[in-house]
This record gives structure tokens, sequence and C-alpha cells, in this order.
């Protein structure tokens, strides 16, 4: 907007200025009629020089004294450059005025001479001065440039003034000596690629500097056609044309103050504020971050002393989940939206941060106690509209919010939202929408951390064991496979169920060591009994995503059944359909397990987002119903057409089905009447440890259960 008004003046400006010089020009002829004294012209002409030389030398000031740690090329050329100019300009008027120097004579020659060699220089200099890119350059490199240019100066001036007598006798035109001529008339061209030049940096940067120096380059032609054109001898117009270049260097000061000081100073401290910004605010939805909000909290609390904060931290439910089936680029649009959402919710002062992958916090400043806080949190929550179109499809979310208050709750900032992050935790543990802080909280988290660090020495320790299930064919009755699934036996808490420690070990990326640890054991387990002599069944081992993500995920399980010597079509590993996150990973992954002849199946299968779409095209064996359709099956007609669905579809895609928490003979009754494949749960057996299963289902009296019959 600046730049376009700016545009509009020197427009204006030009305008003015053409119209100005144009009717001198016209009334030159009846100049002389007007009647204006001799003196008055003299006194208007030395003004002028004395305002050149003076704005001439505040641009040589600007470049050489403001600033001078932050010295530019451009800066300091034209500082050297209007050194010169201005020099030359003063001793113009001098010269007009017939003041002698070093005893030389001077007249009207030596002026025209001095005034077409300033315009020149001028013109050039800023030409090639702002021609290229501007750069630093050191203190000594100003040195040279000055000492340089002011000896070229006095030396050329020094020689001018000696010679000038001999020019002068050169052939005449107009009164104006035919060598001062080519100079003018040299000059305009010169001056004329100059504003082109900087015409088109205004129109690319749009920087209004460049404009003003447009403005500057403007005056300067102006003025230069104006003592072109007219008859010099008259002072008036003398005076009238050194008001012209006037203009033009005021402008020169003014624009080259904007492009080498103002300019670069703006950018930097945009650039500056930008990266102030990128350190404390979240790149995906551009809210503040952790990091501010620690330090505006530290400010509040500062600030306000003893009044009441309410931190929420608010975290999106099962958002895993979500990133993982429907793909990091629906799940950033997830949390741009919900982040939206949590802004328009909010009053006054109160304000969103994005503290980490999945949770926001809102700052509440409006309340006077703890209860208050928790009055305007809950609304806060209950107001946000939970429904997202993410790629034209609807999804609701579900939000759980956690809150703290300082200082009821604790007395430093940290410590408050560390506290309302395990309130919101403790919200979702428990299948709540909010939670506030309590002491006995910390305990929890506590004894997770403490869980966490048990499981890093669990492993060496040779803590971990396995349990079996065996899982039995519908039509046949027989025991066709198990699946391996891994207890914890702590030294002082006894024995933790998978469902305990699996979610600390997935988190702390424990899962990898651990995951490796299952299949080798498992393998171990199952080549043990081929060798002891019983018929050789496939053994099923739970696969989580961040070891089915790893890079060299076949070669290592190729590596173990070598080691183990166990063939590959014994082992099946089951694998959750979030794995469809990323359909290109999954398809490889799979295709090189595959590819080792081991078989796949997808674990708790209907409970995740997987397309069926994506379904026919992987390639897998078997698909196992979670245990929770199975488990109401009887009970909810819905999950009965969930389960007879799948089973349908498995039989179409030629994927074998497994029913998993089968607890009651009316249940396998119905998956028998569904042609589903094989079974396993309670009703069969509960997972048991290897000798019991060993005792129980590969002796093989024992195969065929008696619950078939
Ligand atoms: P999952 O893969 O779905 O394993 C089956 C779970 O269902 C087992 O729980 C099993 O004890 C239980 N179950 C089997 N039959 C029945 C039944 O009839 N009724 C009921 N109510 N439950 C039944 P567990 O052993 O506690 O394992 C829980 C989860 O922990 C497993 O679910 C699996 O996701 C994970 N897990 C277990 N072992 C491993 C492992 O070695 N690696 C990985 N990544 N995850 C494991
Ligand atoms: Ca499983
Ligand atoms: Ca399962």
């Amino acid at each position: 907007m600046g730049t376009k008004t700016e545009r509009r003046t020197a427009i204006i400006q030009g305008g003015v200025g053409l119209a100005g010089m144009l009717a001198l020009i016209i009334a030159s002829v009846r100049l002389d009629s007007l009647g204006i004294s001799a003196e008055s012209t003299r006194a208007l002409l030395i003004l002028a020089g004395l305002v050149i030389g003076t704005v001439s030398f505040a641009i040589f000031a600007q470049g050489w004294i403001l600033f001078a740690d932050k010295l530019s090329r451009q800066r300091s050329y034209t500082a050297v450059l209007f050194f010169i100019v201005g020099l030359l300009d003063v001793l113009h008027i001098s010269a007009y005025s017939g003041i002698k120097l070093f005893g030389i004579e001077t007249g009207l020659h030596l002026s025209d001479t001095l005034l077409a060699i300033s315009h020149l220089l001028g013109a050039l200099g800023i030409l090639f001065i702002f021609s290229s890119e501007d750069q630093q350059v050191s203190g000594k490199h100003k040195l040279m440039t000055f000492i340089g240019g002011a000896l070229v100066t006095v030396i050329g001036i020094g020689l001018l003034y000696t010679y000038q007598r001999k020019y002068s006798t050169w052939h005449t035109y107009e009164g104006r000596s035919f060598g001062n001529a080519i100079i003018w008339m040299v000059t305009l061209p010169i001056i004329l690629l100059a504003m082109i030049s900087m015409i088109r940096r205004a129109r690319e940067s749009s920087s209004s500097a460049a404009i003003t120096m447009v403005r500057a380059l403007m005056f300067m032609l102006l003025g230069h056609t104006f003592f072109m054109l007219v008859d010099m001898r008259l002072s008036l117009l003398h005076a009238v044309g050194e008001w012209y270049m006037v203009i033009s260097y005021y402008f020169v000061m003014k624009g080259v103050y904007r492009l080498t000081i103002e300019e670069p100073f703006r950018s930097q401290q945009a650039v500056e504020a930008m990266m102030k910004h990128m350190v404390d605010h979240d790149d995906l939805t551009g809210l503040p971050n952790l990091r501010r909000m620690k330090e505006e909290l530290d400010g509040y609390a500062n600030h306000f002393g003893a009044s009441c904060i309410g931190i929420t931290v608010i975290n999106i439910d099962r958002f895993k989940a979500i990133n993982d089936s429907l793909g990091y680029s629906a799940g950033d649009k997830m949390l741009t939206e919900v982040g939206e959402r949590l802004s328009e919710v909010c009053h006054g002062a109160e304000k969103v941060y994005r503290m980490s992958e999945d949770e926001f916090a809102v700052i509440l400043t409006d309340v006077n106690d703890a209860e208050a806080a928790e009055r305007r949190a809950i609304s806060l929550l209950r107001s946000v509209n939970p429904s997202v179109i993410i790629d034209d499809t609807e999804y609701h979310i579900s939000l759980s919010m956690g809150l703290s208050v300082y200082p009821v709750d604790g007395t430093s900032v940290e410590q408050v939202i560390q506290y309302a992050d395990m309130a919101v935790h403790h919200a979702k543990d428990q299948g709540q929408e909010f939670s506030r802080y309590v002491d006995t909280m910390k305990l929890v988290t506590q004894a997770r951390i403490e869980l966490e660090n048990d499981m890093r020495k669990a492993l060496d320790q040779e803590q971990f064991f396995l349990e079996f299930q065996p899982q039995f064919s519908l039509q046949t009755n027989r025991m066709v496979g198990m699946e391996a699934l891994v207890r914890w036996r702590h030294p002082k808490r006894g024995i933790i169920s998978p469902g305990d420690f699996i979610p600390i070990a997935e988190d702390s990326g424990l899962i990898v060591q651990l995951g490796e640890w299952v299949l080798r054991t498992a393998c171990q387990y199952n080549r043990n009994w081929q060798l002891a002599g019983y018929p050789p069944v496939c053994i099923s081992v739970n696969l989580s995503m961040r070891q089915f993500r790893q890079y060299n995920l076949a070669e290592r399980v190729g590596a173990i059944l070598n080691e183990v010597g166990m063939e590959a079509k014994y082992l099946e590993l089951e694998v959750t359909e979030s794995m469809t996150y990323d359909i290109e990973t999954a398809l490889s992954q799979l295709y090189s397990l595959k590819q080792l002849g081991i078989h796949i199946s997808i674990d708790d299968f209907g409970t995740g987002y997987s397309s069926l779409y994506y379904l026919k095209s992987l390639p897998i064996d078997r698909l196992k119903i979670d245990r929770a359709f199975v488990q109401e099956l009887m009970l909810d007609g819905n999950d009965a057409a969930i389960v007879s669905t799948i089973t349908t579809m498995a039989h179409h895609l030629q994927l074998k089905v497994t029913a998993e928490g089968v607890e009651s003979k009316e249940q396998l009754e119905f998956l028998k009447q569904q042609n589903c494949h094989e079974g396993q749960g309670f009703l069969f057996s509960k997972p048991v440890p290897a000798g019991v299963f060993e005792n129980e289902f590969l002796q093989p009296a024992c195969r065929l259960r008696s619950f078939f019959i």
C-alpha cells in the first residue's frame, strides 16, 4: 500500500516539476522584463549553491557516520560520490559568481564544465552503485574508497582549473563550449538509464526506497534538461535549475538512507521477528507452543503474584489411531481444526497453545478461584464443536481435559503444567472427559515412570516369559495353532499383564527389543516342540506398529528364523489394521515378509479405521475378529451382523478367519454357522505356560477337545 501511494506522489511531483520547467522555458524569453534585480537572482543562486552543498555533504555524512558498524558498499560509494558531486557543485557556483581559486580566473565556461561533470558523475555513480546487490564492507575498504575518490577529484579539479582556458577556446555551441555540450548530452541518457533500472528495481522488490531514488533521478533529469535547454547566462534560470538539483539530491539522500539503512534494518527486524515467531510457535497450527506458554505463564505469575490462573491441557482421544489409520496429512488437518475450534471458544485473555503432538493447552486468566477455573474449563470443553470435516468426511472428535490451578496446586509454572498433563491422562485412563488435578495423580505418574525404568532392567534379568493360547479349527475341532503372549514377572509386583506394560514399552521404544525377544523365544519353543516329535503347528506372534515400521524388519525376522532353525511356514505375525496408515510402506513391508514364507494376520479386526478397499490388495492370510464383537454376539444384533459380514467378506477374499475371545458354547455355535474357520478363547483355554501347553495341547490325545462333542 505504502509503495502505491509513493508511486502516485512521485508521478504527481514529476508532473508538477515538468509543468514548472516548461512554463519557465516558455516564459524565459520575457524573464528580463520581469525586472527581478540582479542581487535577488544572485542571492537565490548562492542560496541554491549552499543548499546543494549542504545536502551533498549530508549524503556523505550519512554514508560515513551513521551506523558506521553496518557499512555497506552502496552506502560508502554514494558517500564518496556525493562528496565529489557536492564539491563540484559548490565550485560551480563559486565559478559562476566569478570567485577565483588558486588565483585562476573563473567564469561561465568553467562553471558550466564543473556542473556538467557533476551531473555526469552523479548519474553514472547512481547507475553503477545501485545496479548490483549491496554488500557489507570493512572500514578499511571505506577509507580506501574515500582516499581514492578524494585523490582523483583533487587531481581532476586541479587539471580542470589549470587547463580550462585551452578548452574554452574550443568551438562553441550556443554559448557553450563544444566539449561541455558533449558532456551535457551524454549525461542525459545515463540519467534515463539509471532511472529505468531503479524503476525496475522498485517493481521487482516493491521497495519504496527505490521509488524515492526514481524521484531523485526524475528531478535530476528535469534539472539537467532545463540546464541544457535554456540560456544559463540568465542568473534567474540558473538558480531555478539549481533548485531542481536541490530537490533531486534531497531525494537521493532520502533514498540512500532508506535503501541502505532503513530497508535493510526493517528486513533484518522482520527476519528476527520471524525467527522469534518460529521459535515459540508451532509450525502446523501457528499456535504458540509450550515454550511460549511457559514464558507467558511466568509473566502472569510474576505480575499477578498470588492471583489465580487455570491451566488446562486438552488431549484428542484416539488421536494416534486416527493418525495411524487415516495418514499423517489427515492427522495434521485434524490438529489444525482442533486448534481452531479451541481458539473459537476462548474468551477475553484466554489463549490456546499447542503443547505436544496431540495436546493443546488453554490458560484461563479471568478466574478468581479454583472452583471458577473448574467451571470455566468444563464450559469451554463442552462448547467445542465436535464435528470435523476432513477430505469431505465428517469425523466426531472427542476431547479430554485436565486442569490444574496456579498457585493452589503448585507454586512453579513447570509444576502446574505437568499437573494439568497428569490430570488429562488420568481423565483418559478413567474414560472421563474432564479431570481436576489431585495429589494422588502424582503417584500414578511416578509409578509409570518407575515401571518404565524397571522394564529396562527386566529384559536383562529375564523377567519376561511367554504363555501360549491354543487356536482350534471349528471344522475339525483340532488344535491348529497357538498365540504367544508375553508376561512380566515383576520382582515386587508379581505378574504384570501386557495390557499394562506394552503401551509403556511402545511409548519408550523398548517394544522393539522386547518384541524381538518374544519372537525369538516363541520360535524357539515351537522349534523345540517340533524337535521333540510333536506334530508341527503354526505359532502366532504379535507385532507392534513400532516394530512393523522398522525398515529392516523382514531381514530381522529372517535372521531369527535362521538362528532358531524353524521353517517360515510355522510362523504367523499379527499386525493391526493401523498399518494401513501408509499403504505404500505397509505393502512393501508385507511383501518382503511374505517372501520369507511366513503368514500374516490382521489382529483385532474391525476396531481400526482400515479401508476395505485396501484389504484386497494386501498380501495377508487371515483376519482375527476382535473379541469385543465376539463377546457381545448373543446380546447385540449389530455385533452378530459385523461378525457375519467379516466372515463372508473373508471367504470372498479367500482369507482365513479366526474369532478371538470365544467364551461360550453359544458363541461357538454361532461362529460355526457362519463358517468361521478358527476360534481362540477362554472356552478352549486361557493362555498357559509352556509346560502346561505341552501337556494339555500337544500330546496327541489332547488335541481333540471335549467341548466340541
Ligand atoms: P491380543 O493380541 O488381542 O491378545 C489376545 C488377548 O485376549 C490376550 O490378552 C488373551 O489373554 C485375551 N483373551 C484370549 N481369549 C480370551 C477370552 O476368551 N476372553 C477374554 N476376555 N480375553 C481373552 P493378554 O495376554 O492380556 O494380551 C493383551 C494384549 O497385549 C494382546 O492382545 C496384544 O495386543 C498385547 N500383547 C500381548 N503379548 C504381546 C507381545 O508379545 N507383543 C506385542 N506387541 N503385544 C502383545
Ligand atoms: Ca494378537
Ligand atoms: Ca486380538
